[in-house]
């Protein structure tokens, strides 16, 4: 899978890097072979939206388990949010810490992300040129104590610092009013129900969410990005933006584009996330603002917690933790819904590699099979299908929504930088691969 689409060829890696892509045949005596056979070879995936919450929660999730899970799933790249681990990674000193969490445990290259929390304007910067690739913060309460929601006018401080760093901010865009008052409306009702739940989080604390951003990156001429936009209205909003020159794109996630709110049973806590999985009209929207580019990706949201604080025990939707774990899963649940669509593997590739390099200002490195760009790699399968059990899964906790599912499209081979990273047969490699991305390791 080059610029030019599907066709049969040749990759040349030296060093890591791609050194050319050549029609298939020559290579000279010495050089290592493998033939992929009639298997697709794409881009390695960029997830830019994985919870790995190491150190501090790393009974949840760590880098070892995130990571090959990652790997197993064809995401050669992953981005570390900067919430739910401890500390969080609102300042240079907690960045240091996640990094020497990190370091040597990677099968996959990891990049992190800064939080933008209220008062740490000034850390701001530090942080860039230390290395995040981009910012996060929540305008809603984000769950854990340590990452507190911003309000208009931490935005209004912090973005301007923002612009002039060239780093975009990826939002958590639900406004609390709306929620709070759909949530005092839904105390009446069975908290085991998912219409419940459902209802406590209407799309109008999206969009109110997505306008205000829009607002303030406008004025501040900095560069915004949606994180998981669940429902219709959300990407027309952000197209009439874009089309107005504000710099702001938008992300879905699997489960919002796989699952709707009718197949959730009473209980079922392990679909829950927020904003919430919909009804499906809003799946169907979402998937027609991705064909026509009001949305320009797709990543996991990856957000894994221990089975009990799920608490199936009771199933109740309002105590348990919301997250979803797919990171080892994306790419077969999106490419299942694809096939059935009628939608190419070039658009694969642009919606889970392409752009999410982009957003993380890797472009020019990951994300494209061509010459100069590291030689992350996956060996695809888009006609073998799979059923997910609990023992296939790598990540720390096989708790996922998608057991059981049977899904179109395998993972055969994960290389990063050239090296072999994860084989279907034989699992994870046994040392990891991955690399820290930081300027130092550059
Ligand atoms: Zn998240």
């Amino acid at each position: 899978m080059t610029a030019e689409g599907v066709h049969p060829a040749a990759i040349h890696i030296d060093g890591g890097r791609i050194d050319r892509v050549s029609e298939r045949s020559a290579h000279a005596p010495g050089d290592d072979v493998v033939d992929a056979g009639n298997l697709v070879i794409m881009p390695g995936l960029v997830d830019t939206h994985v919870h790995v919450n190491e150190p501090g929660r790393t009974e949840w999730e760590g880098f070892g388990t995130a990571t090959r899970a990652a790997a197993a799933g064809g995401v050669t790249t992953l981005l570390d949010m900067p919430l739910n681990a401890i500390p969080a990674t609102t300042s240079v000193a907690a960045l240091r810490e996640k990094v020497a969490a990190a370091t040597g445990k990677t099968w996959v290259d990891v990049g992190f992300i800064g939080g933008v929390v209220p008062g740490n304007a000034e850390a701001l910067g530090d942080l860039a040129r230390a290395g995040v690739l981009a910012f996060k913060c929540f305008m809603v309460p984000s769950g854990v104590p340590e990452f507190a929601h911003v309000t208009d006018a931490d935005l209004r401080e912090a973005m301007p610092v923002l612009a002039d760093l060239g780093v975009p901010l990826m939002v958590h865009a639900e406004l609390p009013a709306p929620i709070e008052a759909a949530t005092l409306e839904a105390a009446a009702g069975d908290p085991t129900v998912y219409a419940t739940y459902l209802a406590s989080r209407p799309p109008a604390a999206e969009h109110e969410a997505v306008a205000t951003v829009i607002m303030l990156a406008e004025s501040a001429g900095a560069r915004v990005h949606i994180v998981h936009v669940s429902s219709a209205d959300s990407g027309a909003m952000i197209a009439h933006a874009r089309a107005r020159g504000v710099q702001v794109s938008a992300e879905t996630c699997p489960h919002y584009l796989h699952f709707d709110a009718s197949q959730i049973p009473d209980g079922a806590t392990e679909f829950k996330c927020a904003p919430p999985i919909r009804d499906a009209a809003h799946r169907e929207a979402l998937w027609g603002a991705l064909e026509s580019g009001h949305l320009g990706m797709i990543v996991s949201d990856h957000s894994p917690c221990p089975p009990i604080l799920k608490r199936r025990d009771v199933g109740d939707f309002f105590v348990a933790w919301g997250g979803i774990a797919s990171l080892q899963l994306g790419v077969s649940v999106v490419w299942t819904s694809m096939r059935e669509r009628g939608l190419n593997l070039e658009r694969l590739v642009e919606w889970m590699s392409a752009a999410p390099a982009r957003l993380a200002r890797l472009g020019e490195r990951k994300g494209r099979i061509a010459a100069g760009y590291d030689a992350d790699l996956v060996v695809f399968d888009p006609d073998a299908e799979l059923t997910v059990t609990a023992d296939m899964l790598l990540h720390r906790h096989p708790v996922t929504p998608y057991l059981g599912a049977r899904l179109r499209g395998t993972v055969e081979a994960t290389y990063v930088r050239g090296a072999l990273a994860y084989d279907r047969r034989h699992g994870p490699a046994l040392t990891p691969v991955g690399r820290l991305l930081l300027p130092s390791a550059s």
